[in-house]
């Protein structure tokens, strides 16, 4: 088993609970992990390839407003769900209103998700509980917590799992690194062998953050996550990947395999 295999192996067959995570890196005592170089040289060819994908600085956005493009994004285009979270505030004027307003008329307003009956009904359960716990939709404490304690706070919430708590803390105004899985990008660490082959984003995400160099920022962490997400949608799709023609095949445990 290839080196980076076993290492992910090891760290998934430990089932660490996710404050344990670190702790269980340190303990195995592997030495420098391989797979934070593969993804030092993932990142620059995936720029090569696509170019830079930063985001603008307008672009950042409150956690709240995070928070909320992530529960009503299910299965749909990030520009759908930005739009749809604009529209939201704009009708609403805050999202405090938006708790309060009928599930009927969330469901319609929510109409180009494609999950729109479950994205109002999760929008409005977990604004309530966050309306009911901090008197309002306001995240500003998170700023005082370390990250994995701020994510495990935000998972308490109705219909937040791992991806949107680490979309929340990455990809908003608090510009933490922690790193968003999508199917895209957990797929592709998968097939890469970077993590184990079944895991679900909550045991991808405790494989990978011990291997993300340390060197890169929250942006930087944001910058990666797109990028593999375009990888994902241009060569390593789901059902047939193209991978004579990905940047990653020469180190990659899928593409090797398949190249032989
Ligand atoms: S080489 Fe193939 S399996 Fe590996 S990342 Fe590229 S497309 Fe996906």
């Amino acid at each position: 088993m290839h080196f980076a295999m076993k290492r992910a192996a090891a760290i998934s067959a430990k089932s660490p609970s996710k404050s344990e995570t670190s702790a269980a890196v340190n303990l195995l005592d592997l030495g420098p992990d391989p797979r934070t170089e593969t993804l030092r040289v993932l990142q620059a060819l995936l720029v090569q390839r696509f170019g830079r994908i930063e985001r603008a600085a307008a672009e950042w956005r409150r956690p709240e407003w995070v928070l909320v493009q992530g529960v009503i994004g299910a299965r749909t285009k990030s520009e759908v769900s930005n739009a749809a979270t604009d529209r939201l505030l704009k009708r609403y004027g805050s999202f405090e209103a938006v708790a309060e307003a009928p599930l009927e008329e969330l469901q319609a307003e929510l109409a180009t998700q494609t999950y729109l009956n479950v994205a109002a009904e999760r929008l409005k359960a977990s604004l309530s509980a966050l309306v009911e716990r901090r008197g309002t939709v306001d995240l500003s404490h998170l700023v005082k917590m370390d990250t994995l304690s701020a994510m495990q706070w935000l998972e308490q919430l109705p219909g937040i799992g791992r991806k949107i708590a680490a979309g929340v803390m990455n990809a908003s105004t608090l510009d933490r690194r922690a790193i968003v899985l999508d199917s895209h990008h957990t797929r592709i660490l998968q097939r890469m062998g970077l993590v184990p082959p079944k895991a679900n984003t909550d045991k991808a995400f405790s494989a990978i953050m011990p291997a993300m160099p340390e060197e890169w920022s929250g942006a930087d962490f944001d910058e990666h996550h797109l990028l593999m997400k375009k990888l994902g949608q241009t060569w390593c799709r789901p059902a047939a990947p193209q991978c004579a023609a990905c940047p990653a095949e020469s180190f990659c445990k899928t593409g090797m395999a398949r190249a032989e």
